[in-house]
């Protein structure tokens, strides 16, 4: 009896390597064309620092006019939630980032090089599984769970290395006819890799992101072949992305401890080892002290909520990049209104250590991605936010387009546009009070900051209203008529004569306006009064100067 023998009565049905080896052959793409992917657990659950690495798998195929894909690893059955290949695929396409192949839905995929859910691919796994086997480079292990725990309290009591290598591999070295006997009497097994490696000699390896690192070799006789019949993370990563064709792996550097034993599984398959690149995690400030994004403590850690709070996905993926590549920022000054894809991302650039999250920073890149949009597009992405989450705003959205569209038009696409919406979640209250159903109907606190006077008020609103206003004036015009109204009333025209002597007056021409602002608005702080007093027109301006006059005279 041998090898050979002894994977037969395992995987008697298995292929041989050459039919997937054909199946499966390099890709045709132009020289220096990378091969990248995504490879979530479906746990229903996609953490930022997820798509962080989608973005930047994506983004480098993108370059070099390669490929990305989508693979789900669903060999961890007990993690797996209902539709969460769903999730994912929906989260890359809120993000605009659909793969080119891979899962397209819970079930569908596209591609040549699938199947891309790893559930779908045990027969493949026991082809190299049986491949390995046929070599002596992997057996049958009949470790029960009871003799794998007194192994390591036995190494835990000697303070040795925990494992199952060298001495400890018990089953390393059983004969084959032992083996298969076992097998024959109905035995459980699982399959174990048989590392070549020694721990006392030293790998080399290059990262594309973490540079030069060196490592003991891995001696551990791994599990490739779980008892439910389904591989390893490790197994399944060298099978899959030899035969996807994967040219760089980009990855979360939790796993770069692991790159000694996926080298050697590389090796000992015979495939082409890949290129790596490490990515650090996204680090949050915590009262101090840096620590992971955690899906636990902090809501930002999740991609639905940035869905939830209405950030636009350019932003994020603005944000992402920036934090990935830190000369995006001096890019982005430079080049104002290109598109993100025109940077020319490095991936060897990317910070070795983990990059501090920022929200503000994020919301404030969110201002001018929203700054930059026309009032239509602002109106089509909000409403279909709001059509999810704020059903207040979807109605009046959609029961008020043209009106919606003027109010969302103000201070927008001339050279310093409004910038103080960063999320669609604070676009309601930004706007509000435009509206005459929700301002004319409703108790307004009204603050007028320094005048304070019922009477003052009242006559400067009464002023205002008989005498100074008239829709029709252009905007010099009307701004001069509010200095003229300061006058009349014993304020200063001008801020500048005002600051000079400011004994002189009760105030100036500002507190005037801010005045009317509030009476008009119920805000001190608005966009531009003239283009807002434009958007409401004569009968709303009217009637919320009278609402004003009235409260004070309560
Ligand atoms: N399924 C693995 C994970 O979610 C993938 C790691 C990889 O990209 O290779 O951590």
């Amino acid at each position: 009896m041998n090898y050979k023998d002894l994977a037969d009565l395992i995987f008697p049905n298995a292929k041989e390597i050459a039919y997937y080896e054909e199946k499966y052959p390099e890709r045709n793409l132009p020289e220096g064309a990378v091969v990248t992917r995504f490879a979530p657990s479906p746990t229903g659950f996609v953490h930022v620092g997820g798509l962080y690495q989608a973005l930047v798998a994506r983004t480098v195929a993108k370059k070099t006019e390669g490929v990305f894909f989508l693979r789900v690893e669903d060999t961890d059955q007990k993690r797996e939630v209902e539709n969460g290949v769903t999730g994912i695929v929906n989260s890359l396409k809120d993000f605009d980032m659909a793969p080119d192949e891979g899962m397209v839905t819970e079930i569908d995929e596209i591609g040549n090089y699938g199947p891309y859910k790893q559930s779908s691919r045990k027969e493949i796994y026991e082809a190299y599984a049986k491949y390995l086997i046929e070599q002596g480079k992997a057996y049958p292990c009949f470790a029960s769970s009871e003799e794998l725990e007194e192994m390591r309290a036995k190494q835990e009591a000697a303070k040795i290395r925990p494992g199952y290598y060298g001495v400890w591999a018990k089953y390393r070295n059983l004969p084959v006819d032992e083996a298969i006997e076992k097998i024959k009497n109905g035995e459980d097994y699982i399959i174990r890799f048989r590392s070549p490696g020694r721990e006392d000699r030293k790998i080399k390896h290059k990262d594309v992101i973490k540079g030069n690192v060196d490592f003991p070799e891995n001696d551990q006789d791994i599990v490739i072949i779980k008892a439910d019949g389904l591989p390893t993370y490790h197994f399944a990563h060298a099978v899959d992305d030899h035969l996807m064709r994967t040219t760089h792996i980009i990855r979360s550097d939790e796993w770069l401890s692991s790159v000694p034993l996926h080298l050697q599984l590389f090796q000992e398959l015979g495939f082409k080892v890949p290129k790596y690149a490490h990515i650090s995690p996204i680090m949050k400030n915590d009262n101090g002290n840096k620590r992971k994004l955690s899906k636990r403590k902090d809501p930002e850690a999740a991609v639905s909520y940035y869905k939830e709070e209405g950030i636009p996905t350019d932003a994020v993926k603005e944000y992402l990049l920036n934090i990935a590549n830190s000369t995006f920022e001096n890019w982005r000054r430079a080049n104002p209104d290109k598109n993100i894809e025109e940077f020319d991302f490095q991936l060897n650039k990317m910070s070795v250590s983990g990059a501090l999250f920022d929200m503000v920073k994020l919301l404030d890149i969110g201002k001018t991605v929203i700054s930059k949009m026309t009032a239509e597009q602002v109106y089509a992405k909000s409403l279909e936010w709001a059509k999810e989450y704020d059903e207040e705003l979807a109605t009046l959205f959609e029961n008020n387009k043209e009106y919606s569209l003027k109010i969302l038009g103000i201070e927008r696409g001339n050279a310093k546009p409004r910038k103080d919406i960063s999320k669609w979640h604070d676009l309601k209250n930004a706007i509000i009070y435009m509206y005459d159903n929700e301002f004319l109907n409703r108790e307004i606190q009204y603050d007028y900051a320094k005048v304070s006077r019922k009477e003052e008020i009242v006559k400067i609103l009464n002023l205002y209203k008989e005498k100074y206003f008239h829709i029709a004036d252009d905007k010099q015009t009307w701004f001069d008529k509010i200095k003229d109204l300061a006058e009349e009333v014993g304020f200063a025209r001008e801020v500048k004569e005002y600051k000079k002597e400011p004994e002189k007056w009760p105030g100036h021409v500002g507190d005037i306006s801010t005045v009317l602002r509030v009476a008009l608005t119920g805000r001190q702080n608005t966009p531009d009064m003239y283009e807002i007093m434009q958007v409401l027109g004569k009968d709303s301006v009217i009637a919320r100067l009278e609402k004003a006059i009235q409260n004070e005279g309560k």
